[in-house]
Order: C-alpha cells, then structure tokens, then sequence
C-alpha cells in the first residue's frame, strides 16, 4: 500500500507526512498519516480525526489505535489520520486561517486553488479515494457538546443503496446508544459528500464530545471513539472479537428539528436536557448579554420532538444552530440485528 510517498509493506506500519501544498509564503500543512497494511485480503478501512482543527476526541482515541493495532493476521488495511486540517489545529481553530476555509466541504479538492483546496485535493485523491469505509471523526468544538453517530440520509429507504446498506449497518455496529441523519440539504448543498460517495466510499461521521463538558467528557469519549474504531473493524471482518456497546439498542433519529441561532450572539443556556421531550413553542433555551446578563432572545422549539445531544453550551459565535432535536426513525437491536459488512458490500462496484 502507498500514500504520496509513504509506503508500506504486508504485515507492517509505518508514518510519514503526506506533501499536500503549499501556501504563498511556504506554510506546508502536510498531513501525518499512518498505515496499517494486513497479511490477509480484506478492505481499506480509513478514519480520520480533526478536519476541524478543534474536534480532537477522534485524534486521541486514533492515536491509542496506532498504539494497539497489529498489523500481522490484519485482513485488509487500516489508514489512520489523526489530524487532517493542520493549520486548524495547530492554532486550535475550527477551518483554516490560511484561506479561511472548511477543508470537510471541498471534496474532491482544486489543484489550482487555495492551500485548503490544494489539500482537500491531494488528500482526496491519495487517502479518501484509496479506502472502502471512512470513519470521520467530529466533536462540537470548545463551545458545543454532541454524542451521537451521523449518517446521510437514504433516498429510497425501502430500496438501499450498497453504500446505504454499509452505513447502516456501521452506524450500528459502532457501538453509541443513538445515531442520526439530517433532512437533505438541512445545512446546505454538500458537494464534498457526494464526491466521496461517488467515489463508492461508504462515510460514517461520529459527532462525539466537545464543549465545555471537555474535562468532564474527555476521558469517556475518548474510549467510546476507540471503542467504535475496533467496532468498526470486527464489522468488516478485519479483527476477531465481539462488537461492545452502550446497550443492546441503538435508536435512530431523524433529526428533523434545527433550532437556529439568532440573528445576535451571546451566552447561550439550554433549559433542556439531552433526552428530552420538548413540544411546540415551548422554550428550549435563552441568549443572554454575557456582560449584563439581559435575555437577548428566546429560543422557541418549533415541533414536537426529542432533543438530540448536539448543541452549544456557551457563546454562540461562530454556531449555525444552538440545538437539534428529532423524532425517531427506528429502533435497531444489537442483539439481532447483522452486524458484519462482507466483500459483497465493501467491495467498490466497477
Ligand atoms: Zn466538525
């Protein structure tokens, strides 16, 4: 297996800093990558952490596999990144301060474009496009809590794609008490996803930890990331193990309710827990001046629904929304349900 440069043989690992761009003045955010190639025939497994600078449970629970993972008796390989957006995390910013953009949303990249196009290029083309699954790791950054597995939402829900089919299964097999997808287009257009699903990659993203619960969260997350790394292997039969989780359910949401910020920042209190069921018009949470303590704005729930732990707990700058809610899709069992993708699913149609 080979990724720019780096290169490795079976039943070996190996590091190396994929050379992506390079900006005006000579910044080069190459990409740290590892490679895990198996001695046995199987898929190209890829996770990946801190394409926001900021999320980084997924990095750490990334770097214990590198600790861990032995490559000898692996089917198939394991491509880990424990940091994608370099210049966000080294100055611990959500996108880039280079060019001021999200690396996630320019899939497949610009070789002729800024330094956040030229690396979303060079890493889509060498990394993205090599791997079979994609497990991407998120978080809500220093001012939002999440916990929970995001999926696309189907087309045709009867009738699943082989993508669709991966995914839903991964979404459970990871190991979270609940998952989730949005309405499409709930946060505009994403070109990026659809070229990485164009390019028959089947994505998982977990929105795991963050906010100012950090210190209190930090340490569980972390091992609940990991968890679902190692969770996600024996699904594709690349490890040996039984699947660990939080309950034998997992419930799936569809998180139909967006609570938008409003048109003013400012402290952000949520008056309900995770969990909760919320109905119409009833408050969901208050914007207060942070210096004066004066209510800026109610924040009125919009329809009855379920508040899915993803939302800000501090200042909202730099939000879109300060809370989502949902209704349930469906109920999957662990304990019946199939949890392993063979080659029949995996393996990229030509
Ligand atoms: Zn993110």
């Amino acid at each position: 297996m080979r990724v720019g440069s780096i290169e490795v043989a079976p039943g070996e690992h190996a590091f190396g800093y994929l050379e992506v761009a390079a900006s005006r003045s000579g910044i080069r955010p190459s990409i740290p990558v590892h490679l895990f190639a198996g001695t046995e025939p199987g898929p190209t497994l890829l996770v990946q952490g801190a394409i926001h600078g900021t999320e980084i449970i997924g990095s750490i629970a990334i770097l214990n596999v590198v600790g861990q993972l032995n490559p000898v008796g692996l089917r198939g390989n394991v491509i880990l990144v424990p940091v994608v957006n370099r210049a966000g995390f080294d100055l611990a910013e959500r996108g880039s301060r280079l060019d001021g953009k999200d690396i996630s949303r320019l899939f497949p990249g610009n070789a002729r474009g800024s330094v956040s196009d030229q690396v979303a290029y060079a890493y889509f083309k060498e990394v993205i496009a090599q791997a079979d699954v994609l497990v991407d790791f998120h978080a809500g950054g220093r001012t939002a809590y999440e916990r929970y597995v995001l999926f696309s939402e189907e087309g045709d829900p009867a009738n699943p794609t082989r993508i669709e089919q991966i995914r839903r299964k991964l979404v459970v097999a990871f190991g979270l008490d609940r998952g989730a997808f949005f309405p499409a287009n709930a946060f505009g257009a994403n070109k990026a996803k659809e070229a990485i699903e164009n390019a028959g990659v089947a994505q998982i993203t977990l929105e795991l930890g963050g906010g100012t619960g950090w210190v209190k969260n930090g340490a569980e997350n972390i091992a609940v990331a990991e968890r679902g790394i190692w969770n996600v292997m024996k699904s594709l039969r690349m490890i040996d193990g039984d699947f660990e989780a939080d309950c034998p359910e997992c419930t799936i949401y569809h998180a139909g309710v967006i609570l938008w910020k409003p048109d003013v920042d400012g402290l952000f209190i949520r008056h309900r827990a995770f969990g909760e069921h919320v109905k119409a018009g009833e408050v969901y949470g208050t914007l207060l001046d942070p210096y004066t303590g004066d209510e800026l704005a109610q924040i009125l729930n919009t329809q009855d629904a379920i508040v899915i732990p993803s939302g800000q707990e501090w200042m909202t700058i730099g939000a879109t929304s300060v809370g989502i809610l949902g209704t349930v899709d469906r109920v999957e069992d662990r304990r019946t349900m199939d949890l392993y993708v063979g080659p029949e699913l995996w393996r990229k149609q030509p």
